[in-house]
């Protein structure tokens, strides 16, 4: 290495820190399709941790359809969506999409993404434009999920609209900071369910004091579509909620087993995104063929197959709950498939974590700054494909592990 390539230093430098920080993050390759049980380098591991509630990624349906939709339409777009690319499949997804939440939104109307990072971007520099510059402000949840915060910063930093966080738990706060408010254009936006705690936000309060104090209400329900409410439709369907207020986020790379994402909300709120929201307008649209296959995968979620799932995933959360009550690990209120047990330091989520691959499970450790300094956990995450043996036995590792961990300290 050359000895006045200082980028290159730094980036030695950086990395070292991180390892001696126990923060060295590091990819894991696997070598079979994303399911309850994982193939990582050669060995089987069983997996809690995916994001795949429901149990679709592998499903065959999908696999079949995927192949279909590429058979109709190639595997590219070749454009974006405002030059070429806009494919009657992704038509009749955003059609689909708008009909699943349009019992909670009035005139709701569709717009897909290639991900959720991109639509969360979109949506919020978007909407703050709806302003003049410097005249919106942004109420952040203080345990948003990452794209939510880079949507608020691009958006903060492009239009000069004023951010405040708050905390999801003393909505009074965010009351007394909005009855001061004098902005045009209020934005609150939280998470749905929050990714690394799996407790669901109060959305009908929210959307009381949005209404109150005349704000838009964004939710990102990355991991409540598919999973929340009778049918799917998540939490808007669970929370019984109805407004055009609602700007409604939803991931289709998580429960709904492929990938994509979308924002569904009132139709002029849509038609301005398509106008204005960067992310949108420069990137290609996603395969038509991933839009194709995402059709069969919403008829799964709000069909029997998909009410069985969910009732399966149900069964295994409250065994979990049941169960657990042994540890002395922290655990947080959810009610989701999403059950952290939280270690605190690094060293010991890290320790629980390598104990776990020796006993054949996946489960990383989460570490700042994914989660809160002092709150490193292993986020344990339910498939309807698991069965009760599979949580059974999980239950009965992180026993034993439990005890080594606190036997060594
Ligand atoms: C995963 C996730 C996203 C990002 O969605 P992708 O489709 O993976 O880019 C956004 N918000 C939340 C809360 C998430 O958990």
């Amino acid at each position: 290495m050359s000895k006045n390539f200082s980028a290159l230093n730094m980036a030695v430098q950086q990395v070292a820190e991180l390892d001696a920080q126990l923060l060295r993050r590091k990819l894991r390759i696997t070598e079979s399709p994303c399911d309850t049980k994982a193939s990582v380098g050669q060995r089987e591991l069983k997996a809690f941790c995916s994001n795949d509630y429901l149990g679709l990624a592998n499903h065959p349906k999908l696999i079949a359809e995927i192949a279909k939709g590429a058979k109709l339409y190639g595997v590219g777009s070749g454009a974006s969506h405002l030059i070429s690319g806009h494919s009657i499949a992704h038509d009749f997804l955003e059609k689909k999409l708008a009909s699943f939440e349009g019992k909670h939104i009035p005139n709701a109307r569709a717009l897909f993404f290639s991900t959720g990072y991109l639509a969360n971007m979109s949506a919020i520099t978007g909407l703050v434009r709806l302003a003049e510059q410097g005249e919106a402000s942004i109420y952040s949840a203080k345990l948003n999920h990452a794209s939510l915060i880079d949507g608020v910063r691009l958006a903060s930093a492009q239009t000069k609209a004023k951010v405040s966080l708050f905390d999801h738990h003393d909505l009074i706060s965010l009351e007394n900071k909005l009855q001061q408010d004098t902005h045009p254009l209020k934005l609150i936006v939280i998470d749905g369910v929050f990714s690394m705690d799996g407790d669901i936000a109060p959305v009908e309060k929210l959307l009381h004091i949005a209404e109150h104090y005349d704000a838009l209400l964004m939710v990102d329900d990355a991991h409540g579509f598919g999973v929340l409410g009778e049918h799917g439709h998540g939490i808007l369907e669970q929370a019984s909620v109805h407004s055009e207020r609602i700007i409604y986020i939803g991931t289709l790379g998580k429960a709904a087993g492929v990938s994509g994402a979308f924002i569904c909300a009132e139709a002029h709120f849509i038609e301005w995104l398509i106008q204005k929201g960067r992310p949108y307008i420069y990137s290609t649209a996603t395969p038509p063929a991933i839009a194709h296959t995402l059709l069969t995968s919403l008829e799964l979620i709000e069909g029997d197959e998909g009410v069985a799932r969910r009732k399966q995933l149900h069964q295994l959360i409250q065994i979990w709950r049941d169960e657990m009550t042994f540890s002395s690990w922290e655990k947080t209120p959810s009610s989701t498939p999403i059950q952290p047990v939280i270690m605190g330091s690094n060293a010991d989520a890290l320790a629980a974590a390598k104990l776990l691959d020796e006993a054949g499970y996946w489960i990383p450790a989460i570490r700042p700054p994914t989660v809160p300094v002092g709150s490193a956990r292993l986020r344990i995450t339910f498939s309807a494909n698991h069965s009760v043996d599979d949580l059974r036995e999980l239950i009965q590792t992180l026993k034993m592990i439990e005890q080594t961990i606190q036997g060594a300290s």
